[in-house]
């Protein structure tokens, strides 16, 4: 008997030659999270089973992966031979943890056959095995239709695999399989809830933060640092670089407009961000912005701040309100550390009265007052550069 993950994937988008390139990536998505466990993985007929993982760590194992993008739930199992002493001992086991302290718990058996050889059919190991459970647990009964939880018995070509509980996985695709954008990352709610959604989708993620030191601080920092570890819990590693951005935002705020600093602002970060994004190779910028929300995301605001890049630029937050936004920041665990409050560098700057529906052209010209290009050059030189696993 041997303790073994089991991990389902959604299949729906596996059509043809994406199937194995998909299942690829999510095996070595899952040896990633594991480290430094040196998991074996294996698929087998739309399963993938992680051996070799330490008694003790299989539950942290588990939850980790129900963090991994592209797996839709995750089972701690039992392998064992495809013998049926051994098939029912292994359920007692599973079934006594399971209605551990509980004073009464409702199941059901389902059992797949991949093996047809085997010599029950999947109905009758259901029955019988469902009634051999019933034997030593008088807590226990049986419920079809809505039972608390589910005893699975999976017969496969090499062994039988058992189970009690299945943890629900993020879901989406697994990280890498569809290109590589570039976040622009604040110590806000926002941005770690527009980088999740968008690695959900399977891509993999770089960052890029602007910082205004002594106007922020060293704890600003550190709170990006942080957001961007969280964000990794589930992207996998991502490369964050962190731009010094006084001497822009210095000059903007100098020379140009006050009304328009923030829409100045925002555009000379989307031109160093697409710089960044370029030289490391990601295909495009991801904002945490949506409509409205403040001066610089209206329509007016976003088209102008699109007008400075050419990559394209996503906002997965786009049409959320702010209470959606934060709902999903705790549940990802970004919140807390989110509402620190750290001065970020558009807070410092920020006018008392921006515009709130800026022209393109005045915003041209406002931005043709100070020569920007040294500035930026300079800020890029001076990027550091962290990775953050
Ligand atoms: P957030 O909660 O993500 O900070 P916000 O509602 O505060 O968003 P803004 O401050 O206008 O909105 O920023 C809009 C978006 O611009 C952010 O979601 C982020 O993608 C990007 N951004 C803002 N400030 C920075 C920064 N200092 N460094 C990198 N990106 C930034
Ligand atoms: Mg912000």
């Amino acid at each position: 008997m041997e303790p073994v993950l089991l991990v389902r994937y959604a299949e729906i988008h596996l059509k043809g030659l994406n199937r194995p390139y998909f299942e690829r990536s999510l095996m070595k998505r899952i040896s990633l999270a594991l480290r430094p466990l040196p998991v074996r993985v294996v698929r087998e007929q739309g399963r993938v089973f992680v051996f070799d993982i330490p008694e003790a760590a299989m539950d942290e194992a588990a939850d980790k992966l129900t963090r991994v993008f592209g797996i839709h739930s995750v089972s701690p199992a039992l392998a064992v031979e495809k013998d049926w002493d051994a098939i029912v001992s292994a359920a007692k086991l599973l079934v006594g943890r399971r209605i551990e302290g509980l004073s009464e718990a409702s199941f059901k058996v389902i059992a797949r056959r991949a093996d047809k050889r085997f010599f029950m059919r999947s109905q009758d190991i259901c029955r019988t095995l469902g009634g051999l459970l019933l034997e030593p647990f008088d807590r226990l009964r049986v419920d079809v239709h809505e039972p608390d939880f589910y005893v699975g018995v999976e017969v496969r070509q090499e062994q039988t695999f058992l189970f009690a509980e299945e943890r629900m996985g993020a879901g989406g695709m697994p990280v890498g399989t569809n290109g590589h954008a570039m976040l622009l990352i604040s110590g806000g709610i926002d941005s770690p809830v527009a980088g999740h959604m968008i690695a959900k989708r399977g891509v993999r993620i770089s960052a890029v933060h602007f910082y205004s030191y002594p106007y922020t601080s060293e704890r600003a920092r550190e709170k990006v640092i942080e957001l961007t570890r969280i964000l990794s819990g589930y992207a996998g590693e991502v490369s964050l670089y962190l731009v010094p951005f006084t001497e822009i935002q210095l000059a903007i705020y100098e020379k140009c407009p006050k009304s328009e600093t923030t829409v100045l602002m925002r555009r000379l970060m989307m031109q160093i961000a697409e710089r960044i994004a370029q030289n490391c190779g990601a295909q495009a910028l991801v904002t945490g912005e949506s409509i409205g929300q403040v001066a610089s995301q209206t329509v007016e605001s976003l088209t102008v701040t699109n007008d400075a890049v050419s990559l394209p630029v996503f906002r997965p937050l786009i049409g959320f309100d702010k209470e959606e936004i934060v709902t999903r920041a705790k549940a990802i665990g970004s919140y807390e550390t989110s509402i620190l409050p750290y001065e970020d560098c558009c807070t410092v700057f920020v006018p008392q009265h921006p515009v709130t529906r800026p022209k393109l052209e005045d915003i041209r010209r406002s931005e043709a007052l100070v020569d920007f290009a040294p500035m930026i050059e300079t800020a890029i030189a001076a990027t550091e550069q962290l990775l953050i696993e």
